[in-house]
């Protein structure tokens, strides 16, 4: 019998039943730590109120001998979809949302399973595998979530802190592109230095006050990379703080990737800054939606700053917004994409209103799912090793079981040009305080006007949804914006139903070639 599962989910088993590995079940928050522009902030805040079922240690340590009189039952909703024509993926999203890929031996036993029965009745039903054999998957099946022990039922969701406050740091309005998709009414005002230092503080004295043990800042724009030297000393001062408040500091540079000279690549490694370069097609398809101010194409110098970049060892992902005008031109970018083994996160484009006007932006839906399809169907051709859950569906992130799309409301600040505090980015003209505020966090947090973070169970249409703790209802903003509620589910929701199956299928044959296999 074989199960193939993630790296770090073997290491998980063979760790006695202790949780120490719990960030690696996870997925390690700095893999996305170059996410989009929300999507960095909304991947860290997937940690948050995440829950799966536990181990039991003692039933472990006990070992299976004396579970045999035990009884299990397939926990409910199972998912189960076939991946080739011996192999099936099983997943628990509603659950564990753990995932591995097993052999038909391991199907005919969860599908035994289906009724509750005692270890020892399912060793005597199956005389042609060896007893240690069903032991042992059953343990693994258990493990991972998809049995239930009926003499010791799964805890209740608990509900689980993000270590991490993120905040955006509007370090310019400025920006050399003008990408008509963008929610900025640009100008050339630039954070000014004291008003930076004063930001560090304000968002280190919040996290302090809040116990986080973690800020990630994320330099953004405007762009960003215009103030490269004003991005150092405030990284540098940030870092002096961090130490004195004994937190732990990330950051991210969010780039439209036109120009990052040599000397700033270095500075920006020496200082172990992520970056993140958003890039929406290789050649006229990204030039369309990403022109120069005068409406020249940037697409030579953002693939001139990748190759720069990967040069030099430092691997930026990649934020592809996705529009109408892009979706002939994505399985090229794919491509692109793949053949430098960069990480990716595709981001579909929000309606806003510097944009409403164009309506070639908006996409319809069987366009995107078929787009998309397309998109899976070549990276199924050259599957990267690296983990491609919180990648694919736009805002949705199947790493890990989690409410909220995103930390607005409860571990996110936003910070523009002027010191002045808002919820998101794609909100940032609406500040509720400032940063000279005692705890600009706390008032965020008490803010009942702006975009709200409602939690997946307080949706409507979300509430039995299979996938709910993976997609979590989408971009509140975006669903205010289309119904004028946020408690209700994405209007992108038939896109992210239909492309489920697809992005686990794509993982269940990543699983098989790059995972490890268990043979009981
Ligand atoms: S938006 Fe749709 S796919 Fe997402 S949780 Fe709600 S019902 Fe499910
Ligand atoms: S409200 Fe939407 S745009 Fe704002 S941080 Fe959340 S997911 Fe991102």
């Amino acid at each position: 019998m074989n199960l193939w599962l993630d790296a770090p989910q073997l290491r998980f088993l063979n760790s006695n039943g202790t949780n120490e590995h719990d960030s690696e079940w996870y997925g390690d928050a700095n893999s996305q730590d170059c996410d989009p522009d929300c999507s960095s902030e909304c991947s860290e805040c997937r940690l948050d109120d995440s829950f799966r079922s536990s181990i039991s240690p003692a039933s472990i340590a006990e070992g299976c001998e004396s579970l045999r009189t035990h009884t299990f039952e397939q926990a409910k909703p199972l998912h189960i979809q076939p991946c080739t024509s011996e192999h099936w993926l099983v997943c628990h999203p509603t659950g564990s949302g753990q995932m591995a890929v097993v052999d038909e031996h391991v199907t005919s036993l969860l599908d035994r399973l289906r009724t509750p029965t005692t270890l020892h009745n399912l060793i005597a039903e199956h005389p042609a595998y060896l007893p240690g054999s069903v032991e042992q998957a059953t343990m693994a099946l258990y493990q991972l979530g998809f049995l239930n022990d009926l003499h010791s039922p799964p805890p209740l969701p608990a509900e689980q802190r993000n270590p991490t406050l993120t905040a955006w740091l509007h370090v310019t309005n400025a920006c050399n592109l003008r990408c008509d998709y963008c929610y900025l009414h640009k100008n050339s005002e630039r954070m000014a230095d004291d008003t930076a230092y004063r930001a560090i503080d304000a968002i280190f004295r919040s996290a302090a006050r809040q116990q986080f043990k973690r800020v990630k800042l994320k330099y953004a724009g405007g762009e960003a990379s215009l103030q490269m030297n004003h991005v150092m000393a405030i990284h540098d001062y940030a870092t002096r703080v961090a130490q004195e408040r004994d937190i732990s500091i990330g950051a991210t540079l969010l780039s439209n990737g036109v120009f990052l000279s040599q000397e700033a690549i270095n500075n920006l490694q020496a200082r172990q800054i992520g970056v993140m370069i958003s890039l929406d097609g290789v050649g006229t398809y990204h030039d369309r939606q990403r022109p120069f101010i005068g409406g020249r194409g940037s697409f030579k110098y953002v693939d001139r700053t990748i190759t720069r970049l990967l040069n030099s060892g430092l691997i930026p992902s990649i934020s592809v917004t996705v529009s109408q005008r892009n979706l002939d031109g994505l399985t090229d970018l794919i491509t692109y994409i793949l053949e430098r083994d960069l990480p990716f996160t595709f981001n579909y484009y929000r309606d806003n209103a510097c944009s409403e006007h164009l309506q070639d932006l908006q996409f319809g839906e069987a366009q995107m799912i078929a787009a998309m399809r397309a998109v899976f169907q070549v990276i199924e051709q050259r599957l990267p090793r690296r983990p491609l859950l919180g990648s694919l569906i736009d805002k949705a992130n199947l790493n890990s079981p989690h409410r909220y799309t995103c930390g607005v409301g409860n571990n996110y600040l936003v910070i523009d040009q002027h010191g002045g505090v808002a919820k998101c980015q794609a909100d940032i003209q609406r500040t509720i305080t400032t940063i000279d505020a005692d705890d600009p966090l706390q008032i965020v947090r008490d803010d009942r006007r702006g975009v709200q973070g409602f939690s997946v169970e307080d949706k409507e249409g979300c509430r039995s949804c299979q996938w709910r703790y993976w997609c979590a209802g989408g971009c509140p903003l975006l669903t205010y914006r289309a119904t004028g509620r946020y408690d209700i589910k994405s209007p992108n929701c038939n896109i992210y139903r239909a492309l489920f199956p697809n992005a686990l299928h794509l993982e269940a044959l990543r699983l098989l070639q790059y995972g490890s296999p268990i043979t009981v």
